[in-house]
């Protein structure tokens, strides 16, 4: 049998305020682990944070720009100081500013690589120390099937996800030996805040390329990461999984 109990372990996850990333947090905290619960609003993270606690289990909140190197170091050493390390890091904040090339600006194409690819730099160049000293880490980047593909009016947001899984390959082969593992989950189409603007004309038209005819849901994604952050995951690591219903396949 699988055990995934994260029981003494400390967790962080970024984008913890609402969608995968909700998902991310409840589902760790209710296997044990103590949540720390990232997004830009201390009002929306600590709602989630909150929720957790009521419910028995064990979170905070940290209202973090992921997007912002400054905030990122001085969020990483407060936490260091409150913790003995942190066990698990789930890189999930993302946002899409959407155009098409010609159209794109370059301050959306700059926020858009920072939110989603820096930030994951950040949080690794600040919390890798505290995991190769325990000898234990799991990391889990979100990056997308746009990363993979491309898409039409998505060139900064697809780059950054295509950025995620090459820095997940080189993260992942910098620290092997000392027990950590990280990986990269690519979700195709997910029902979210972020997919909310889709009408029900265009989730007509995507879901006829899903071969499961459905966009996901948070749940569809969850457990994926819940395993890979688990010591049941411990020899995979470098690797890209793909859940997306079959559109990629
Ligand atoms: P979502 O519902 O829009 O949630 C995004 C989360 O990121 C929120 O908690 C948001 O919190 C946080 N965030 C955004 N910018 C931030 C910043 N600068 N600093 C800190 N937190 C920030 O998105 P989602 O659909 O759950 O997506 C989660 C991840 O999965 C993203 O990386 C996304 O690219 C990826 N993904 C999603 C889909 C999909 O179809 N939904 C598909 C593939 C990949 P605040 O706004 O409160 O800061």
């Amino acid at each position: 049998m699988v055990e995934l109990t994260f029981t003494g372990r400390v967790a962080v996850v970024t984008g913890a305020s609402r969608g995968i990333g909700e998902g991310v947090a409840r589902a760790l905290a209710r296997d044990g682990a103590h949540v720390v619960c990232v997004s830009r609003s201390k009002e929306s993270c600590s709602r989630v944070s909150d929720e957790i606690i009521a419910s028995g289990g064990s979170a905070e909140a940290m209202a973090v720009d992921v997007s912002n190197s400054t905030e990122v170091e001085k969020a990483c050493s407060a936490l260091l100081e409150r913790h003995p390390a942190v066990d698990v890091l789930v890189n999930n904040a993302g946002i899409i500013k959407d155009a098409i090339l010609l159209r794109m600006a370059y301050e959306d194409w700059d926020e858009v690589i920072r939110t989603n690819l820096s930030s994951c730099f950040f949080w690794l160049k600040n919390l890798l120390r505290s995991m190769t000293q325990r000898r234990w880490g799991r990391i889990v980047n979100m990056s997308s099937v746009v990363g993979k593909i491309g898409n039409f009016g998505q060139a900064n947001y697809a780059a950054a996800k295509a950025g995620i899984i090459g820095l997940t390959k080189s993260a992942a082969k910098e620290v092997a030996s000392r027990g950590i593992c990280v990986n990269a989950i690519a979700p195709g189409f997910i029902n979210t805040d972020m997919t909310a603007k889709l009408d029900q004309k265009a989730i007509d038209d995507l879901s006829k390329f899903i071969p499961m005819k459905r966009l996901g849901s948070v749940e569809d994604v969850v457990p994926l990461v819940i395993f890979l952050c688990s010591e049941a995951a411990k020899y995979i690591t470098g690797q890209v999984f793909t859940v997306d219903g079959g559109m990629t396949m």
